[in-house]
């Protein structure tokens, strides 16, 4: 690839230009012409690739860019005003996991007890209006976010602007003019030219230049921030520049949700604040965006997203602000940018229970802050329906943001080629594929793809976690034929690695590897269970079938070794166990019933692994003697990351091997919340409900201990914070743990 002189990549270069160029000329069209070029979609995807570039190459990064300031709206038509306040964009985020994310994130950063405002992000023009003793001076547009267009004249035609305030304070208010729906559709079907949207017909409103003109549209307006020129030691939140705003003569729109510690509270502050809308905890937040979402087409207005805001002014300050958009406020965009790509090739990867995945690998295509070079396809049932051939233009998104997906196909491919078909044979061994419920399969158990697929589950840290066996050694190991399956891992002779590049000048790596096999022995019974790879038997249907009393694995094997005609029998036993099910029930005899898996089950028995659980009866057994049941009788929650147990359901063994169970959500019953690092929700409603917290070190400390170690239990709460009762700052009794 060429490059500059400063080592940049020219196509990045180049491209970064051409983005800028294009995102002005859409800038335009949209703000100032209030006639797009292009779809929102379109133009955020540009916007995104530009940032995207300029991320990857700082350099790129022009003070000018488009992703350095707001979109301009200033048009020469109208003399041009400065802002006194900051007039910016908002950052973006288009699915609900990131607003939530960034609601954790920014708590985290601010370390501060926080909250939240939800508002419906209103799809209209911007405007500023600025009030000296009470009376409406200027409405400005927000321009390029220094200095806007003064569009007075035309403002004061909206009948929602109030020309007084009750009050003669010095205030400027941001606010969202907008024309409803259903006057949209009655003038927009008069004209000539008819507009794409509502918003687009505002724009073209406040902007004429006779506001006789305007005046004609009822334009409304929805007020959502305010800036007192005096310093104002009463307003401290956003629920009170809101109350504030509606008590001087502003509409204020009633569908915003406010979001504090317990519900109660909530209510409260809005009752008190005068303000219609919605109350709720932190873990009411979820819900709130859905149904904000839902409510959505039943609006006599437009809106493209919500907007989450931090409520406390204090904050907003110390989170201050990009040259494009506020740190401490995120619009949710109802709908995810897509981009348009074509379809280079389909293959086929083949998983380690021999489930093929058709993949598209696509022209390397940047969106949402990645570049995509290839899509699932799940299986030919989905292809089917999108009737996706290579060589098609396709739409991409990114799902909830994250899995890339083919939305539609926008133009079939020139070369003739028809719907893409699932191969007849299994591209890694030549087996016939068979056909079971929408998925194809290899049936061949010895497959090379599922066999180092199987290995690779093997080792992962969810089921052995075995250190220096990652997916590219026990390829290597397989393609090497030093361990061509799960069994030969334990009578390999690693030593003889330490000639082959990667495994150390002094055989580093191999003693990583044998020490963790040796662990691996260890490892507690419902572990070996899930390694195995029985298909859907995982973590949760494994604890079930344990604690259900099928606690070795002669037991569990004794329901399958019984004739045909008792299998039914065997299959209902384990339907029995509560929220297991038949289906689940029958999958699990006919995994154990596979000769490969009895094999498996059988080396590793040989090998010298955990064929029962731990005699204490704890759920997870562990070699060694029975351990103090220092939880009994307690109902554990986990949440977070830990530097100690990762993946964190080792925590959570740890408490069940010493009598605790396991609850997925902090509730007034729940003994206690271990809490990790990035803690959210669930900490905060421990919080609330006045939950024990737990800590990592304190957590390491009881296991050491056996309990709450003397050593510990006499220090003052504030220098270790043990096991805190945290609505009352007192260590947990010890007597509750033995
Ligand atoms: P934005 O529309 O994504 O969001 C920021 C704006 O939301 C704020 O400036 C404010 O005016 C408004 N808003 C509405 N309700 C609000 C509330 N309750 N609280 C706070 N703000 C609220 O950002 P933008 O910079 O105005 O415009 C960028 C977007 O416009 C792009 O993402 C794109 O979708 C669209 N656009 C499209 C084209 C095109 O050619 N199609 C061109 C330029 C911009």
């Amino acid at each position: 690839m060429p490059m500059t002189d400063d080592s940049l990549p020219v196509d990045k270069f180049s491209r970064a230009a051409e983005l800028r160029t294009l995102l002005e000329k859409y800038q335009r069209a949209y703000y100032v012409d209030g006639r797009p070029l292009v779809s929102d979609l379109e133009y955020d995807r540009l916007f995104d690739e530009l940032s995207l570039i300029e991320k990857e190459n700082p350099s790129l990064r022009t003070p000018d860019s488009p992703t350095q300031r707001v979109g301009s709206d200033l048009t020469s038509d109208f003399p041009e005003v400065e802002h006194t306040i900051p007039v910016l964009s908002l950052d973006k985020a288009y699915s609900d996991s990131e607003v939530l994310n960034w609601i954790s994130k920014t708590m985290k950063n601010t370390g501060e007890n926080l909250s939240f405002v939800l508002e419906e992000k209103i799809d209209g023009f911007s405007v500023v209006l600025y009030y000296e003793k009470g009376v409406l001076s200027r409405a400005v547009t927000r321009g390029n976010g220094f200095v806007g267009n003064d569009v007075t004249a035309n403002a004061k035609t909206i009948q929602t602007i109030p020309l007084r305030l009750s009050e003669p304070v010095d205030v400027a208010v941001r606010g969202e003019i907008y024309l409803g729906k259903e006057v949209f559709e009655r003038i927009n079907s008069t004209l000539e030219e008819p507009y794409a949207n509502p918003r687009n017909l505002a724009a073209g409103t406040i902007r004429r230049n006779k506001s006789s003109e305007t005046a004609q549209v009822p334009l409304s307006i929805f007020v959502y921030e305010g800036f007192w020129t005096q310093p104002n030691a009463d307003i401290t939140d956003h629920i009170q520049i809101l109350s504030r705003l509606k008590a001087l003569g502003f509409t204020v729109n009633p569908h915003l949700s406010y979001f504090c510690r317990t519900k109660e509270e909530a209510s409260l502050r809005l009752a008190q604040a005068g303000l219609d809308g919605d109350a709720g905890s932190f873990d009411d937040i979820p819900q709130a965006i859905k149904d904000a979402t839902a409510r959505r087409g039943g609006l006599s207005y437009e809106i493209d997203g919500l907007v989450v805001k931090v409520n406390e002014l204090s904050t907003r300050e110390e989170l201050g602000y990009t040259g494009h958009h506020p740190r401490w406020a995120i619009a949710y965009k109802f709908e995810a940018p897509q981009a348009q790509t074509t379809v280079e090739s389909i293959d086929v990867q083949v998983g380690r229970t021999g489930r093929i995945t058709p993949m598209a690998r696509i022209k390397e295509t940047p969106l949402s802050g990645s570049t995509i070079r290839n899509i699932t396809l799940h299986n030919q049932d989905y292809i089917d329906q999108l009737e996706l051939a290579v060589g098609d233009t396709v739409a991409i998104s990114k799902r909830g943001d994250v899995i890339p997906a083919v939305e539609s196909v926008v133009e079939k491919n020139e070369l003739g080629n028809t719907t893409w078909r699932m191969p007849e044979k299994c591209p890694e061994c030549g087996s016939v594929l068979v056909k079971r419920g929408a998925h194809h399969f290899c049936p061949n158990h010895d497959c090379p793809a599922q066999a180092k697929g199987r290995l690779a589950f093997f080792c992962a840290k969810s089921q052995m976690d075995i250190e220096g066996l990652g997916p590219k050694t026990t390829e290597f190991l397989y393609d090497k034929g030093f361990v061509k399956n799960v069994e030969d891992l334990y009578s390999f002779d690693f030593d003889s690695l330490v000639a082959y590049e990667g495994f150390g000048a002094e055989g580093k790596k191999v003693s990583i590897i044998k020490d963790g096999l040796a662990a691996s022995k260890k490892a507690p019974f419902q572990r070996v269970l899930i390694s195995l790879g029985v298909p859907e038997f995982g973590k949760k249907a494994a604890e079930l079938v344990v604690k259900a009393g099928y606690d070795t694995m002669d037991k569990i094997l004794a329901l399958v070794d019984v004739p045909e005609t008792d299998m039914e029998q065997s299959i209902q036993a384990l339907s029995n166990i509560k929220g297991l099910g038949s289906v689940m029930a029958r999958l699990i005899i006919e995994g154990f019933k596979d000769p490969s898996i009895r094999r498996t089950i059988e080396c590793l028995r040989e090998a010298g692994l955990r064929m029962e659980e731990s005699s204490g009866g704890s759920g997870v057994g562990e070699e060694g003697p029975a351990l103090e049941q220092i939880f009994a009788g307690q109902s554990w929650c986990v949440t977070g990351t830990f530097e100690h147990f990762a993946p964190r359901s080792k925590a959570m063994d740890e408490i069940k091997r010493r009598g605790g169970t396991e609850v997925s959500a902090v509730s007034r019953k729940t003994t206690c919340l271990l809490a990790g690092e990035g803690a959210g929700s669930k900490l905060e409603k421990a919080r609330e409900l006045g939950v024990r917290i737990v800590t990592e070190a304190d957590f390491l400390e009881m296991l050491k201990e056996g309990g709450i170690s003397d050593s510990v239990e006499h220090e003052a709460p504030a220098v270790s914070s043990v096991v805190q009762d945290s609505s009352s700052g007192q260590d947990i009794q010890p007597d509750l743990f033995g």
